[in-house]
């Protein structure tokens, strides 16, 4: 049973081409199906559902809807389901598609969280992602929320192709003027399927050098953090009490129900994913059946590595005994400063330690005990 529930909305204006979440191009025709659709997914799965903690609406790009159409489906949640008196209801959205009505709208309709995918502010980064707004849509789009919403989330992405220690910077700086409570920094990385994983493996462009990625990573930890943010997990930033309550279930390990196509599902040990094809979806929802694709059972062994991968993300880090029996590990990692002992005696990542986190974690599972 869980308390927690992300809805798909699998549509947006074009496919960026470094982009590798599954959606694609919008069409009102079919977008009303998939309304239709997730409705009677969720009346299928009524029964795994608690009152409801939060609700995310993600994407995609959620409010490419209509907002009458978003809150149309805000509104059959609230009818078919508990939802508690302070939960956490997100959407996401992008520059292009949002307004002073529409931001309205979605707060009179029980919205208290947003997300903006700004991603830079400099119109050449934004080009070479292949974003439609430019940095004065972007700016505007943040100025509206933070009229209708305290919880405004802006989301930024750094190592972009032509990037520069002093362009990052630049939008650092000028996001952190906004002061939104929420910022999340994620370093370009490029799936060799996508275009410009594809372009890049052909050398048609160049990514900022190793050494710069490094630095930009640190000028973001050191300027939020000189700005009161947490950096409660290695690509998020919040100030105080605005952690983002739905994803942080997710490093948690908590259950959680994921609805619509693509949409994954943590329930009873076992990971579940969606049909990855909206066409299929609608039609094997329209037979009332589950829209399952795969499943995956956790044993002892994959429920210990998640705790640790995890965990090992956040700012709280994992129980010490996780790692029993691993001292001398844990001890160079201490020596080599890429882990602490927190208050709790926890154990967690410093700055240097995330940096190196794929081959820590790695290192970890090595030496795991065999079940
Ligand atoms: S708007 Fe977001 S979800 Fe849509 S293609 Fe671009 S990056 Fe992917």
């Amino acid at each position: 049973m869980a308390e927690f529930l992300y809805i798909h909305i699998p549509f947006c204006l074009s496919k960026c081409p470094y982009c590798d979440f599954y959606s694609i191009k919008y069409n009102e025709t079919i977008a009303a199906g998939y309304l239709t659709a997730i409705k009677k997914e969720l009346a299928l799965r009524k029964e795994e559902l608690q009152p409801l903690k939060t609700i995310y609406i993600g994407g995609g790009t959620p409010t490419i809807l209509s907002h009458g159409v978003l809150l149309s489906l805000l509104e059959y949640i609230n009818k078919h389901f508990h939802i508690t008196n302070n939960a956490e209801i997100t959407v996401e959205s992008n520059p292009c598609t949002i307004n002073d009505k529409y931001l309205f709208s979605l707060k009179e309709g029980g919205v208290n969280r947003l997300t903006i995918g700004v991603q830079s502010l400099i119109d050449s980064e934004l080009s070479a992602l292949g974003r439609r707004h430019n940095a004065k849509a972007a700016k505007n789009s943040i100025i509206a929320a933070i009229k209708y919403f305290t919880n405004v989330a802006v989301d930024l992405i750094y190592a972009i192709p032509g990037q520069t220690l002093d362009t990052w910077q630049h939008t650092l700086n000028t996001i952190l003027d906004y002061t939104p409570v929420h910022i999340s920094t994620y370093e370009l990385t490029l799936e060799d399927e996508t275009p410009m994983g594809v372009d890049a493996a052909k050398g048609k462009f160049k990514l900022p050098d190793e050494d710069t990625i490094i630095k930009m990573y640190k000028m973001a930890l050191h300027l939020l953090k000189s700005k009161g943010y947490l950096h409660y997990e290695v690509s998020n930033h919040s100030l105080l009490y605005f952690k983002s309550r739905h994803n942080h279930n997710y490093w948690l390990r908590g259950e959680y129900v994921g609805i619509g196509a693509s949409a994954h599902s943590f329930i009873n040990g076992t990971r579940f994913s969606n049909i990855k094809n909206v066409a299929l979806y609608i039609n094997k929802i329209n037979s009332a059946k589950l829209p399952i694709e795969a499943s995956h059972t956790l044993s002892p062994m994959d429920i210990l590595q998640e705790q640790i991968f995890l965990g090992l993300r956040t700012c709280e880090g994992i129980r010490y005994q996780l790692l029993t029996g691993m001292d001398t590990l844990v001890n160079k990692l201490i020596s080599e400063d890429l882990l602490t002992v927190t208050k709790n005696n926890n154990l967690r990542l410093t700055d240097n330690g995330i940096l190196l986190s794929n081959q820590i974690i790695v290192e970890i599972f090595q030496n795991l005990p065999k079940y």
